[in-house]
């Protein structure tokens, strides 16, 4: 029995050889509290499921793409007084892309999608220093940012709310636990105005915002708002990778 031929981890050097890929997907994550109820391992479990069910979906269209194995570690400088909040610095991601990217543009690939599902990752200065350096086009996308979530529930919420509860009770909910023992994601709001408002910005120290680790109520979560919402996702991220895959890199304004 062969894997899926668009998961690098599951196919084999008989296809790879035999296949011109165009475009690969790096889903980057983060390993880190959510809340009581949620599984550190959410924002890994969300991005792999939605970089693999797009990639099917672009697949299946024709669009030669394939998924990399997830980084687990995201930026979590604010929660390094939570237990096992693993934090990777953005220097050390840097070097990570730097690497995976010349594997890539050694091989000939022509066109990298980063795949991030963290809100404390961004790889938008890492592509503005490596691009010039190689051949590969880089593009990045914060998943859970490509379609507006307002329609899909009450109120999505930034950190283990509704809208990553309701993922993570459809994609894998064994791993959730009742919504009873989840608490409410109350977050307290910056004092400075400028900086509440939005239009200043500064990292949020995790603990002085939140006392159960999460931003955003969880509790209208259900697993029917998660499905309908994946599936919005994937289908807007595989007509972005099959429209990037048909795309000539020298061709890319209209
Ligand atoms: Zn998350």
């Amino acid at each position: 029995m062969a894997g899926r031929p668009y998961i690098l981890a599951e196919t084999n050097w008989k296809s790879v050889r035999d296949t011109r890929y165009d475009v690969a997907i790096l889903p980057w994550g983060a390993t880190e509290a959510h809340n009581y109820h949620l599984p550190y391992g959410t924002d890994v479990i969300e991005t792999d499921a939605v970089a693999a069910e797009s990639a099917r979906r672009a697949w299946e269209r024709g669009a030669r793409v394939l998924v990399l194995p997830c980084i687990p570690f995201g930026v979590n400088t604010g929660q390094l007084d939570i237990p096992f909040c693993m934090n990777m610095n953005p220097s050390t991601q840097a070097a990570v892309l730097a690497d995976v990217t010349s594997v890539l543009d050694a091989h000939g690939v022509g066109k990298l999608v980063i795949l991030n599902g963290h809100g404390g990752n961004d790889f938008r200065l890492m592509i503005r220093e490596l691009q010039p350096k190689v051949r590969l086009f880089l593009c990045t996308i914060n998943w859970y940012a490509c379609l507006d979530p307002k329609p899909f529930f009450d109120e999505p919420g930034d950190h283990a709310g509704e809208l990553e509860t309701s993922m993570v009770q459809h994609l894998t909910p064994n791993l959730v636990l009742p919504l009873s023992e989840a608490g409410d994601g109350r977050a307290r709001r910056f004092a400075v105005a400028g900086l509440r408002d939005g239009w200043a910005w500064a990292p949020r120290r995790w603990t002085r915002v939140t006392e159960d680790t999460g931003v955003g109520n969880p509790k209208a979560a259900t697993p029917e708002k998660g499905a309908k919402y994946f599936d919005a996702v994937t289908e807007r991220l595989a007509g972005f990778y099959a429209e990037l895959a048909a795309a000539d890199p020298e061709q890319l304004y209209a």
